[in-house]
């Protein structure tokens, strides 16, 4: 038994940004290291994710707990890792996936899976001296992600009339990444000003952003540009990004904006969008179409020539969708959240394969969200040139905002930050 191995495997259920149940899971070494992670969940999840499995026991957290997935890292997962080398990441997640033996992973619970692929990351870390990010480096060039501040929230994580899902500042022109957050920061507390001059409601979403009653994409986008420049930047400092969310609008023969009931064909809401991104300093479009329609995604991917059109839903961070999509000329970027797929190793496995075909790769949260920091190292250890993690506000938000001010003073200013 050497001072790696795996000596104890624990879960809890806890809970997430939205008081929903979630799960924790702590791995300890023989050697006195140990490793912990919690899972986040999405609320616009795709339909092609890992499954990520809840109790159904309607006398408890109205039928949202966990206890089947902590239940299944303490008994079958325990048995299988214990004696086991903790640094062997790979192995453990291929173990992981073997054991689970469905194609989503809804037998043991993609919570549970993913939960216990991370503390083996971070134990692995913890018995190896270093920080996450130096032991999941893929390579020596050091890179901080640009963050894609989501400052106004509509669809799904807000109740408000709102339909696109996400409106994010995106400070790509600044010289480091503590100065982008910081101009994040301000233009986030000029919006504020704005609203309340306006007698509009300065409440939060889900992801932190201003959830205030304006029903369009232009009033939106308006709202943006005036705190931009209010805050004293320009347009070629700090860009915009849209997450449409578009999966969620999907109805027979076309879409149906939920909130305000209208309907629009592929092709309509196509022409919609890249009427927006001409009018206004867009740098992306997530998800704007739903998540089967390849051929849409490569028709707005050639429309929108030179802006990067991101699958998030389209792609579920999965290394067969992605393989789909480089064919078909789908996107030119992906969103990576690792709960999508269930493990570290397969997600590190998405962003080579998409570094390889020239995707830009954007490590992201989920809406629902826990203090945990992981993708922050994550980020860092992927050199990834983007990382979406929601408004300055909301302290499971801003704890991996602060966990990336403290990398970068770790890597004393030998990193590269910008587009
Ligand atoms: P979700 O939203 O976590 O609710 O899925 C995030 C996103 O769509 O990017
Ligand atoms: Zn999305």
């Amino acid at each position: 038994m050497g001072k790696t191995t795996i000596q104890s495997v624990h879960a809890s259920e806890i809970l997430d940004s939205r008081g929903n149940p979630s799960v924790y899971v702590e791995i300890k070494t023989e050697g006195g290291a140990s490793g912990s992670a919690m899972v986040p969940s999405g609320a616009s999840t795709g339909k092609y994710e890992a499954y990520e499995k809840r109790d159904g026991d309607a006398s408890r957290f109205l039928g949202k707990g966990r206890l089947c997935e902590v239940n299944a890292v303490e008994g079958e997962i325990a048995t299988a890792l214990l004696g086991m080398p903790v640094d062997r990441q790979s192995e453990i997640d291929a173990l992981l996936c073997a054991l689970d033996g469905t194609p989503n992973k809804s037998r043991l619970g993609a919570g549970a899976i993913l939960g216990v692929s991370m503390a083996v990351s971070r134990a692995a870390a913890s018995a190896n001296g270093v920080e996450l990010w130096e032991y999941l480096s893929a390579d020596a060039k050091k890179r901080l992600p640009v963050p894609m501040m989501n400052i106004l929230n509509g669809g799904a994580h807000a109740d408000n009339p709102l339909d696109v899902q996400e409106f994010m500042i995106v400070p790509s022109g600044a010289s480091s990444f503590s100065e982008g957050l910081r101009i994040g920061v301000e233009i986030y507390h000029t919006l504020k000003g704005i609203l309340k001059k306006r007698g509009l409601s300065t409440g939060v979403g889900d992801e932190g952003g201003f959830a205030p009653q304006i029903a369009t994409s232009e009033e939106a986008l308006d709202l943006l540009v005036e705190a931009i420049h209010a805050a004293g930047y320009s347009e070629q400092t700090v860009k915009i990004s849209l997450d449409v969310a578009a999966s969620e609008w999907v109805t027979e023969g076309g879409y149906r904006l939920p909130k305000r009931g209208t309907h629009f064909s592929g092709e309509m809401l196509c022409k919609r969008i890249e009427t927006l991104a001409s009018a206004y300093p867009i740098l992306s479009v997530e998800d704007p179409l739903g998540e089967d329609d390849f051929k849409g995604f490569r028709a707005i991917t050639a429309a929108l020539d030179g802006k990067l059109v991101v699958g998030d839903d389209l792609f579920v961070t999965n290394v067969a969708r992605l393989r789909e999509g480089i064919k078909a000329c789908a996107a030119n970027a992906i969103l990576i959240k690792p709960n999508q797929i269930g493990t570290v190793s397969e997600t590190q496995r998405v962003i080579a394969l998409a570094a390889e075909n020239g995707y830009a790769y954007i490590i992201s949260h989920r809406s629902g969200e826990t203090e945990d920091t992981y993708i922050a190292d994550f980020a860092v250890a992927m050199g990834a040139p983007l990382i979406k993690t929601g408004a300055p506000c909301r302290s499971e938000r801003v704890a991996k905002y602060n966990r990336l001010l403290l990398i970068e003073k770790m890597l004393g200013g030998n990193a590269f930050y910008g587009l």
